[in-house]
């Protein structure tokens, strides 16, 4: 079964599925393994290339010159949006929150976003979607075709590339009783949870919500899962009950690194040789930790990690991840 929606070659898939043995013996189960949607390409991996593949085949059916997306100022979505404008010869303007750094302190996000040619406008004390709406009507008074691409990439057609992922999964391997994974704008999730429905995935699906309370994603999820459907031809209706999400490592808030999410990241950097990010995946994966050690997760299930990319934000998280400077 697969999607077959129009998409470009803008991933590649499959992503590897490997395990986790020396964090998995560490931790004396249970049995870990990583979905490795950090390696999709397009300008350092992640789980927007999954959706772009199939909004950019989208944009470019529909002749578009501009892409316009908005983000915050670290944002995954808006660098890999700029990288596939560049691969598809597009201009792309990101609408970023904040008021703008010099450039010579631009990194991370910020920095590629910059080398892949996107414009950048900064929302200031503004309403972003507000600042958007701006930009898209100054571009098309400009005589120019421009296409929006939704906030994280979720709206239906973006979300789809995540039920073609459930799919891919379940040709790996079908066994894992979780998946868990970052959630935010939630099409992540809300793909896995109907591709999973779809191909007859048993397991648990864990979205840990890095931004919003648990009953607001949960009915954002559903909805947006509600919505693949009717693309696909299919009629299926998701409700909120059965959106599994949990908002209790929400921390000092988005973007905030704290404990939990250094820690994990200490700890699969020296485990597993694998870096997860300070935003998102820092934080699902010390949630599932914390899930593990409080026996949520019991030793002898089997867990999947969904990753879900976001590395080069490392960079702009430097001082607060290291202690101090060693001789
Ligand atoms: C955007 C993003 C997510 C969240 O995905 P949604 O589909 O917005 O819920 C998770 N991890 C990373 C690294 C991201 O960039």
């Amino acid at each position: 079964m697969s999607n077959d929606l129009p998409s470009l070659p803008l991933a590649f898939l499959p992503t590897p599925l490997h395990p986790l043995e020396r964090l998995s013996r560490h931790l004396g189960g249970p049995s870990l393994s990583v979905k490795r949607d950090d390696l999709t390409g397009l300008a350092f991996g992640g789980n927007k290339a999954r959706k772009l593949a199939y909004l950019l085949a989208d944009a470019v059916a529909q002749r578009a010159e501009v892409l316009v997306t908005r983000g915050a100022v670290q944002s995954n979505h808006c660098r890999q949006t700029a990288a596939a404008a560049a691969r598809c010869g597009l201009a792309c303007v990101l609408v970023l929150k904040g008021e703008g750094e010099p450039a010579a302190a631009a990194s991370g996000n910020l920095l590629l976003d910059q080398l892949l040619g996107a414009q950048i406008r900064w929302t200031e004390d503004a309403d972003p979607e507000v600042v958007l709406e701006e930009v898209i009507l100054a571009l098309q008074q400009q005589g120019k075709r421009v296409y929006r691409i939704p906030y994280g990439g979720s709206n239906a057609l973006g979300a789809s590339a995540y039920a073609a992922a459930a799919f891919e999964l379940l040709e790996q391997d079908t066994g894992f009783d979780h998946i868990v994974l970052a959630s935010s704008s939630g099409g992540t999730q809300a793909g896995l949870v109907a591709g999973g429905r779809w191909g007859g995935f048993r397991g648990q699906i864990l979205g840990v919500s890095v931004d919003q309370p648990q009953e607001a994603l949960r009915t954002r999820i559903a909805e947006i899962a509600s919505s693949i459907g009717p693309l696909l031809g299919r009629a299926d209706v998701f409700s909120a009950d059965e959106i599994q999400v949990t908002d209790r490592y929400r921390g000092g808030g988005y973007a905030v690194l704290g404990d939990l999410e250094r820690e994990a990241i200490r700890l699969f950097a020296r485990m597993e040789g694998i870096l997860l990010d300070p935003v998102y995946t820092g934080r699902a994966a010390g949630a599932m930790l914390d899930l593990i050690a409080s026996g949520q997760i019991g030793p002898d299930e089997r867990v999947l990690f969904w990753h879900t990319g976001g590395t080069p934000a490392l960079f702009a998280y430097a001082d607060l991840l290291i202690d101090r400077p060693t001789v």
